[in-house]
């Protein structure tokens, strides 16, 4: 009898039988930690979970150095950034089948979800759709991770960044103007194929805040979206650490780009008319005599676009 119960014993703290009881129990534990049994909407929150948020914050600690920023998959996502991502969804209608989980794992959901996004032929969502939703379903709530899965049509946010976020729902507009959604979702494989996906995220992200003329948040994005591709383009670059160099040269680039749209920022607003044509875009040859919001941005569009502007501020006049 002692030797049948000694070896069932021995059987359960098997490294593998272990390793494999403690997953199945972190699953039950996240499906039941969020979104089972909640009433579908757009915008789903994951129950705070001290123990589980507190663990992931810590884990992500290499994450949020090399990227300089705290925010990264510290598991609280603020209402401010909630809003940012509610606002985008507003304003973009053709998102509205995207699901978005703020600090959620709910297996469950995104299965149905996968079952549900007919978009993506459904070869793909079986493989390698069920095997990465199951994955990154089970994981996501500790380690982090922010996404857009293709194979669901569900962004997956961990991290308390208007920008990241941003950027995810940049992939969710990229793909929705796909029409071979599948293929493109496993040409990921391809690093130029990635490279391209995440540069066009981010530009999503960036054009949306241009647009709706929030100045400090495009400024602050700079600083963690050009990182954060510098990492992409430095792995695949095949040099040591190469995430950690490639993030260290995109600091470095986001720094400079910051740096030159504050420019032309301040360049826009300082620029005054002094009842002459104070402002002449040379390219399209047109004189502007106004300083109004349009007058400023078509300056601003010159500026960016490295048209050949001449710009004469009150200061230059005086
Ligand atoms: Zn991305």
């Amino acid at each position: 009898m002692w030797t049948w119960i000694r070896s069932r014993v021995w059987e359960l703290l098997r490294p593998s039988e272990l390793c494999s009881r403690v997953f199945l129990g972190l699953a039950v534990f996240c499906c039941l930690g969020g979104g089972w049994g909640v009433a579908e909407e757009q915008v789903e929150r994951g129950q705070p979970n001290v123990l589980l948020d507190s663990a992931g914050n810590v884990l992500s600690v290499p994450q949020k150095v090399i990227l300089l920023n705290p925010k990264i998959d510290n598991h609280h996502i603020s209402s401010r950034t909630e809003g940012v991502v509610r606002d985008y969804l507003v304003a973009n209608p053709d998102l509205k089948e995207v699901k978005v989980r703020l600090n959620q794992g709910a297996l469950f959901g995104d299965i149905k979800s996968l079952v549900k996004n007919k978009k993506v032929e459904w070869y793909w969502r079986i493989f390698p759709g069920i095997p990465v939703t199951i994955y990154s379903s089970l994981t996501g709530r500790l380690l982090g991770g922010d996404h857009y899965n293709p194979f669901t049509n569900t962004v997956h946010l961990y991290s308390d960044d208007p920008a990241v976020a941003l950027h995810e729902l940049g992939h969710a507009k990229d793909f929705e103007r796909n029409t071979s959604k599948g293929l493109y979702a496993v040409g990921r494989i391809l690093p130029p194929v990635a490279l391209s996906q995440e540069h066009a995220a981010t530009d999503h992200a960036v054009d949306y805040l241009k647009q709706n003329k929030d100045e400090a948040g495009e400024l602050k994005a700079y600083n963690t979206l050009y990182p954060a591709y510098g990492t992409y383009l430095g792995s695949y670059s095949g040099v040591p650490y190469g995430n950690v160099v490639g993030a260290g040269v995109g600091h470095v680039a986001g720094a400079w780009k910051r740096h030159e749209q504050k420019v032309g920022y301040e360049v826009m607003k300082n620029a005054k008319v002094v009842g002459e044509p104070v402002i002449e875009l040379d390219s399209v040859g047109q004189s502007l005599v106004r300083n109004d919001r349009e007058t400023q941005e078509l300056l601003y569009g010159a500026f960016n676009n490295k048209n050949n502007v001449e710009i004469v501020t009150n200061r230059d006049k005086e």
